[in-house]
């Protein structure tokens, strides 16, 4: 029997991966974060002060990469490589990297090779439109660039205060979520914003219109506006098209 696979695509932000975790969790299915891949890539190619235009070393480098994936963590050569892999910059780098056709098609086994039984849920760009074309259920999740770079800045603000100075980061997290912190965060919120909204463009601009495995919906994808619902509203609205798909498998 084939593997089922779900894919979840969309832009920066637009929440695929809490939406995809959620949906293999309930389903039991695997989870492939597709993005955490293009994005170890990039660091390894960082962290090795690789050539960006030397396309066979950039290549090569996807092949023999060192990666593994233990629930949130993320081991690369060996090391625990998670907040590095998560960070903007490794984003960014992945973005660039990721536009060229040989690098993709040296990661592309990959990622295939995580559709096991009893089933796969798949999160990125392309998952619908390459990766896994013949999948029974393909979701293009989207808000708007202002609504995205509004969580993503959330997210970038609780970062920055957590890498504050030791004493400092002490001294605030011992109280707590006291009325500081809130002020502080929203603060530090308000002061990304601009800056987040600019990098969620950028990528956007760069993934859309990269001319190999460009991000779009694929024809047969059903389209959310992850905006207009709560997560869990569109979590359970994934698993009820699921039940419904399942049932003509
Ligand atoms: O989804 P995430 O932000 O982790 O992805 C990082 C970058 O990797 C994206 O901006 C995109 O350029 C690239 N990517 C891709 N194809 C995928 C997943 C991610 O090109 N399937």
């Amino acid at each position: 029997m084939i593997t089922p696979v779900i894919t979840i695509d969309g832009p920066v932000a637009s929440g695929k991966g809490t939406v995809a975790r959620k949906v293999a969790q309930a389903l039991g299915f695997h989870l492939l974060d597709s993005g955490a891949i293009y994005r170890a890539h990039a660091i390894a190619c960082l962290s090795r002060n690789l050539d960006f235009n030397e396309i066979n070393v950039l290549e090569e480098q996807a092949k023999a990469l060192s990666l593994r994936f233990e629930g949130e963590k993320i081991w690369l050569d060996g090391a625990d490589a998670t907040d590095t892999v998560r960070s903007e910059a490794a984003g960014m780098a992945a973005s660039t990297l990721s536009a060229i056709p040989e690098v993709r098609a040296a990661l592309l086994q990959r990622q295939r090779d995580f559709a096991e039984a009893p089933g796969l849920v798949a999160d990125g760009r392309d998952m619908g439109t390459i990766v896994f074309p013949n999948a029974p259920l393909k979701i293009y999740l989207t808000t708007t660039a202002e609504v995205r770079a509004g969580r993503r800045a959330g997210q970038v603000a609780a970062q920055r205060l957590a890498a504050l100075e030791e004493d400092t980061a002490k001294g605030l997290i011992e109280k707590g979520n006291s009325p500081i912190i809130t002020g502080l965060l929203e603060t530090l919120r308000a002061q990304v914003q601009n800056e987040v909204e600019a990098q969620i463009r950028q990528r956007d601009s760069q993934d859309k219109s990269r001319a190999v495995a460009p991000l779009k919906p694929a024809l047969d994808a059903i389209v959310i506006d992850n905006a207009l619902h709560r997560p869990t509203q569109t979590v359970d609205a994934v698993l009820a098209l699921w039940k419904l798909r399942a049932a003509r498998l």
